[in-house]
Protein backbone atom coordinates (compact mmCIF):
# COMPACT_ATOMS: atom_id res chain seq x y z
CA UNK A 1 0.00 0.00 0.00
CA UNK A 2 1.10 3.22 -0.45
CA UNK A 3 1.73 5.28 1.77
CA UNK A 4 0.34 8.83 1.93
CA UNK A 5 1.91 11.81 0.49
CA UNK A 6 2.44 15.18 2.86
CA UNK A 7 3.22 18.38 2.07
CA UNK A 8 6.68 17.73 3.27
CA UNK A 9 7.31 14.68 0.68
CA UNK A 10 5.93 17.37 -2.07
CA UNK A 11 7.84 20.12 -0.67
CA UNK A 12 11.62 18.06 -0.83
CA UNK A 13 10.67 16.44 -4.05
CA UNK A 14 10.13 19.81 -5.56
CA UNK A 15 13.22 21.00 -4.47
CA UNK A 16 15.17 18.39 -5.45
CA UNK A 17 14.07 19.09 -9.03
CA UNK A 18 15.23 22.32 -8.63
CA UNK A 19 18.74 21.04 -7.38
CA UNK A 20 18.95 18.21 -9.93
CA UNK A 21 18.74 21.41 -12.70
CA UNK A 22 21.33 23.35 -9.97
CA UNK A 23 23.15 23.10 -7.26
CA UNK A 24 22.92 26.52 -6.04
CA UNK A 25 19.22 26.03 -4.75
CA UNK A 26 20.56 23.09 -2.26
CA UNK A 27 21.30 26.02 0.56
CA UNK A 28 17.31 27.44 0.48
CA UNK A 29 16.36 24.07 -0.06
CA UNK A 30 17.50 23.06 3.14
CA UNK A 31 16.72 25.44 5.19
CA UNK A 32 12.94 25.96 3.81
CA UNK A 33 12.64 22.05 4.19
CA UNK A 34 13.39 22.62 7.76
CA UNK A 35 11.19 25.52 7.77
CA UNK A 36 8.19 23.39 6.82
CA UNK A 37 9.49 20.66 9.04
CA UNK A 38 8.96 23.11 11.94
CA UNK A 39 5.62 24.03 10.79
CA UNK A 40 4.09 20.39 10.80
CA UNK A 41 4.99 19.45 14.09
CA UNK A 42 3.00 23.00 15.25
CA UNK A 43 0.21 22.16 12.95
CA UNK A 44 -2.91 24.12 14.12
CA UNK A 45 -5.54 22.24 16.03
CA UNK A 46 -8.19 25.17 16.04
CA UNK A 47 -11.23 25.22 15.96
CA UNK A 48 -11.93 28.23 13.61
CA UNK A 49 -14.66 30.84 13.46
CA UNK A 50 -16.80 31.54 10.76
CA UNK A 51 -19.59 34.23 9.29
CA UNK A 52 -22.92 33.82 7.93
CA UNK A 53 -23.32 34.16 4.17
CA UNK A 54 -24.75 37.51 4.70
CA UNK A 55 -22.02 39.09 6.48
CA UNK A 56 -19.93 37.31 4.68
CA UNK A 57 -20.94 39.01 1.24
CA UNK A 58 -21.79 42.48 2.81
CA UNK A 59 -18.17 42.46 3.87
CA UNK A 60 -16.09 41.25 0.93
CA UNK A 61 -18.10 44.12 -1.23
CA UNK A 62 -17.34 46.59 1.18
CA UNK A 63 -13.80 45.74 0.85
CA UNK A 64 -13.17 44.74 4.24
CA UNK A 65 -10.74 41.78 5.14
CA UNK A 66 -12.26 39.11 7.16
CA UNK A 67 -10.15 38.80 9.97
CA UNK A 68 -10.28 42.56 10.52
CA UNK A 69 -11.87 43.80 13.78
CA UNK A 70 -11.83 39.33 14.28
CA UNK A 71 -8.11 39.21 15.29
CA UNK A 72 -9.20 38.75 19.36
CA UNK A 73 -11.03 35.56 18.36
CA UNK A 74 -7.99 33.89 16.58
CA UNK A 75 -5.85 30.91 18.83
CA UNK A 76 -2.77 32.11 18.68
CA UNK A 77 -1.20 28.86 20.97
CA UNK A 78 0.32 27.35 18.12
CA UNK A 79 1.10 30.26 16.09
CA UNK A 80 3.09 30.73 19.83
CA UNK A 81 4.49 27.06 19.44
CA UNK A 82 5.74 27.77 16.24
CA UNK A 83 7.41 31.24 16.79
CA UNK A 84 9.12 29.72 19.74
CA UNK A 85 10.60 26.87 17.60
CA UNK A 86 11.18 29.26 14.64
CA UNK A 87 14.15 30.96 17.27
CA UNK A 88 15.99 28.12 16.15
CA UNK A 89 16.02 27.63 12.90
CA UNK A 90 18.80 28.04 10.55
CA UNK A 91 17.01 30.27 8.71
CA UNK A 92 17.70 32.91 10.93
CA UNK A 93 21.21 33.32 9.58
CA UNK A 94 23.90 34.94 11.48
CA UNK A 95 21.67 36.11 14.69
CA UNK A 96 21.26 32.19 15.33
CA UNK A 97 22.55 32.51 18.50
CA UNK A 98 21.35 35.43 19.83
CA UNK A 99 17.78 34.26 18.77
CA UNK A 100 17.63 30.99 20.22
CA UNK A 101 19.26 32.69 24.01
CA UNK A 102 16.48 35.36 23.71
CA UNK A 103 13.75 32.62 23.01
CA UNK A 104 14.31 30.26 26.21
CA UNK A 105 13.94 33.56 28.21
CA UNK A 106 10.72 34.71 26.45
CA UNK A 107 6.95 34.45 28.45
CA UNK A 108 4.67 32.91 25.79
CA UNK A 109 2.25 35.17 26.88
CA UNK A 110 4.63 38.01 25.50
CA UNK A 111 4.83 35.90 22.08
CA UNK A 112 0.92 35.99 22.24
CA UNK A 113 0.80 39.83 23.07
CA UNK A 114 3.40 40.51 19.69
CA UNK A 115 1.47 38.52 17.83
CA UNK A 116 -1.59 39.94 18.35
CA UNK A 117 -0.52 43.23 17.87
CA UNK A 118 0.90 42.80 14.69
CA UNK A 119 -2.01 41.21 14.00
CA UNK A 120 -4.14 44.36 14.54
CA UNK A 121 -1.34 46.46 12.54
CA UNK A 122 -0.21 47.55 16.24
CA UNK A 123 4.01 47.72 15.67
CA UNK A 124 4.61 49.01 18.74
CA UNK A 125 5.12 45.73 20.33
CA UNK A 126 6.99 44.36 17.88
CA UNK A 127 9.51 47.49 17.75
CA UNK A 128 9.70 47.08 21.35
CA UNK A 129 10.61 44.08 21.24
CA UNK A 130 13.40 44.29 18.60
CA UNK A 131 15.04 47.49 20.13
CA UNK A 132 15.22 45.67 23.57
CA UNK A 133 16.84 42.67 22.75
CA UNK A 134 18.77 44.37 19.83
CA UNK A 135 17.42 41.64 17.29
CA UNK A 136 17.39 42.48 13.53
CA UNK A 137 14.05 43.56 12.38
CA UNK A 138 13.85 41.95 9.28
CA UNK A 139 14.61 38.53 10.57
CA UNK A 140 11.84 39.28 13.49
CA UNK A 141 9.14 39.83 10.71
CA UNK A 142 9.78 36.90 8.79
CA UNK A 143 9.78 34.82 12.12
CA UNK A 144 6.46 36.40 12.83
CA UNK A 145 4.93 35.89 9.57
CA UNK A 146 5.57 32.38 8.71
CA UNK A 147 4.61 31.49 13.15
CA UNK A 148 1.26 33.07 12.08
CA UNK A 149 0.91 31.56 8.41
CA UNK A 150 -0.23 28.26 9.32
CA UNK A 151 -2.94 29.11 11.43
CA UNK A 152 -4.34 31.96 9.97
CA UNK A 153 -4.59 29.99 7.00
CA UNK A 154 -6.98 27.46 9.07
CA UNK A 155 -9.30 30.50 9.34
CA UNK A 156 -9.20 31.97 6.29
CA UNK A 157 -10.07 28.29 4.62
CA UNK A 158 -13.32 28.27 7.02
CA UNK A 159 -14.20 31.41 6.32
CA UNK A 160 -14.02 31.30 2.51
CA UNK A 161 -15.40 27.71 2.32
CA UNK A 162 -17.58 28.91 -1.10
CA UNK A 163 -15.04 30.38 -3.44
CA UNK A 164 -17.76 31.29 -5.85
CA UNK A 165 -19.20 33.77 -3.42
CA UNK A 166 -15.34 35.40 -2.91
CA UNK A 167 -14.87 36.08 -6.93
CA UNK A 168 -18.01 37.70 -7.21
CA UNK A 169 -17.49 39.94 -4.32
CA UNK A 170 -13.87 40.90 -4.05
CA UNK A 171 -12.56 42.71 -6.71
CA UNK A 172 -9.69 43.98 -4.81
CA UNK A 173 -5.59 43.65 -5.05
CA UNK A 174 -5.46 42.81 -1.50
CA UNK A 175 -5.56 39.59 0.65
CA UNK A 176 -9.64 39.08 1.17
CA UNK A 177 -8.30 37.17 4.52
CA UNK A 178 -5.62 39.41 6.21
CA UNK A 179 -5.85 42.72 4.03
CA UNK A 180 -2.13 41.87 3.19
CA UNK A 181 -0.51 42.72 -0.39
CA UNK A 182 -0.21 39.39 -2.60
CA UNK A 183 3.33 37.99 -3.06
CA UNK A 184 2.84 35.90 -6.32
CA UNK A 185 0.12 35.21 -8.88
CA UNK A 186 -0.74 32.05 -10.45
CA UNK A 187 -2.12 31.38 -13.36
CA UNK A 188 -4.37 28.23 -13.34
CA UNK A 189 -7.76 27.49 -15.23
CA UNK A 190 -7.98 30.35 -17.43
CA UNK A 191 -5.93 33.00 -19.45
CA UNK A 192 -8.42 35.93 -18.11
CA UNK A 193 -7.22 36.26 -14.82
CA UNK A 194 -4.58 35.85 -12.61
CA UNK A 195 -5.13 34.46 -8.80
CA UNK A 196 -3.02 36.43 -6.34
CA UNK A 197 -1.37 34.47 -3.15
CA UNK A 198 -0.91 36.28 -0.33
CA UNK A 199 2.16 34.45 2.04
CA UNK A 200 0.50 36.22 5.10
CA UNK A 201 -2.53 33.83 5.26
CA UNK A 202 -2.35 31.39 2.34
CA UNK A 203 -4.93 33.92 0.79
CA UNK A 204 -6.00 32.71 -2.67
CA UNK A 205 -7.78 35.17 -4.97
CA UNK A 206 -8.55 35.91 -8.35
CA UNK A 207 -7.94 39.09 -9.82
CA UNK A 208 -8.23 40.61 -13.43
CA UNK A 209 -5.33 39.83 -15.90
CA UNK A 210 -5.13 43.50 -17.08
CA UNK A 211 -4.70 45.38 -14.02
CA UNK A 212 -2.27 46.01 -11.81
CA UNK A 213 -3.04 44.97 -8.40
CA UNK A 214 -1.05 47.98 -6.11
CA UNK A 215 -2.59 50.82 -8.20
CA UNK A 216 -5.64 49.62 -9.91
CA UNK A 217 -3.96 50.78 -13.44
CA UNK A 218 -6.17 49.05 -16.10
CA UNK A 219 -4.40 50.92 -19.03
CA UNK A 220 -2.78 47.86 -20.91
CA UNK A 221 -0.76 50.06 -22.55
CA UNK A 222 0.97 50.64 -19.31
CA UNK A 223 0.88 46.88 -18.18
CA UNK A 224 3.49 44.85 -19.21
CA UNK A 225 4.97 41.20 -18.77
CA UNK A 226 8.20 39.91 -19.11
CA UNK A 227 8.87 36.58 -20.31
CA UNK A 228 12.44 35.23 -18.75
CA UNK A 229 13.69 31.90 -19.65
CA UNK A 230 16.43 29.86 -17.44
CA UNK A 231 18.81 28.57 -19.16
CA UNK A 232 19.64 25.37 -16.31
CA UNK A 233 16.05 24.72 -14.96
CA UNK A 234 14.42 25.18 -18.68
CA UNK A 235 11.54 26.71 -16.72
CA UNK A 236 9.74 29.99 -18.37
CA UNK A 237 8.92 32.74 -15.71
CA UNK A 238 6.98 35.51 -15.81
CA UNK A 239 6.55 38.58 -14.78
CA UNK A 240 3.82 41.61 -14.81
CA UNK A 241 4.58 44.96 -14.25
CA UNK A 242 2.67 48.24 -14.17
CA UNK A 243 4.30 51.54 -15.58
CA UNK A 244 1.96 53.65 -13.40
CA UNK A 245 3.33 52.62 -9.77
CA UNK A 246 6.23 50.70 -10.70
CA UNK A 247 5.27 47.23 -9.10
CA UNK A 248 6.04 43.78 -10.33
CA UNK A 249 4.27 40.72 -9.60
CA UNK A 250 5.71 37.28 -10.14
CA UNK A 251 3.55 35.08 -12.28
CA UNK A 252 3.34 31.44 -12.41
CA UNK A 253 1.45 28.16 -14.06
CA UNK A 254 -0.37 25.79 -11.88
CA UNK A 255 -2.60 23.29 -12.01
CA UNK A 256 -3.85 23.89 -8.32
CA UNK A 257 -3.50 26.81 -6.12
CA UNK A 258 -0.03 26.06 -3.98
CA UNK A 259 -0.52 25.30 -0.27
CA UNK A 260 1.22 27.34 1.61
CA UNK A 261 4.36 25.69 2.17
CA UNK A 262 4.60 25.63 -1.63
CA UNK A 263 4.10 29.54 -1.61
CA UNK A 264 6.77 30.16 0.36
CA UNK A 265 9.06 27.98 -2.21
CA UNK A 266 7.74 29.21 -5.09
CA UNK A 267 8.60 32.92 -3.24
CA UNK A 268 12.11 31.50 -2.70
CA UNK A 269 13.10 29.90 -5.57
CA UNK A 270 12.41 32.43 -7.63
CA UNK A 271 14.74 35.76 -6.29
CA UNK A 272 16.38 35.72 -9.51
CA UNK A 273 13.17 37.11 -10.83
CA UNK A 274 12.77 39.77 -7.62
CA UNK A 275 16.90 40.70 -8.77
CA UNK A 276 15.61 41.37 -12.61
CA UNK A 277 12.63 42.95 -11.92
CA UNK A 278 14.50 45.27 -9.57
CA UNK A 279 17.22 45.75 -11.70
CA UNK A 280 14.60 46.89 -14.47
CA UNK A 281 13.73 49.50 -11.63
CA UNK A 282 9.94 47.71 -10.65
CA UNK A 283 9.62 47.64 -7.16
CA UNK A 284 7.44 44.55 -4.62
CA UNK A 285 4.75 46.77 -4.08
CA UNK A 286 5.35 49.75 -5.96
CA UNK A 287 7.88 52.50 -6.15
CA UNK A 288 7.82 53.87 -2.21
CA UNK A 289 5.74 57.07 -1.86
CA UNK A 290 7.02 60.93 -2.32
CA UNK A 291 9.50 58.88 -4.77
CA UNK A 292 6.98 58.79 -7.41
CA UNK A 293 7.49 60.27 -11.16
ZN1 LIG B 1 -3.64 37.13 3.60
ZN1 LIG C 1 0.21 49.93 -10.63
Amino acid sequence: MAAKTTVLDNVKRRWQQFIDKDKQYKDIAKVHIELVERMEKQTPKVSPFTVEEEELINRLRSGQPLLEGNEDRIELRYAVALFRDLTEWSGIGDAKRQFKKWGKGLPDAEIENVLRAWLKGDLEPFTRWSVSAGLPQDVLVVLIQYSLLPTLHVYGEALIENKTVLADNWKNGYCPVCGDAPTVAEIRDSERFRYLRCTSCGGDWQFKRIACPTCGNEDHERLESFFIEDSKTGGKSQIDVCEDCKSYMKVSHKLQPSSPEMLIMDDLATTHLDLFAMEKGYYKGGKPEGNVQ
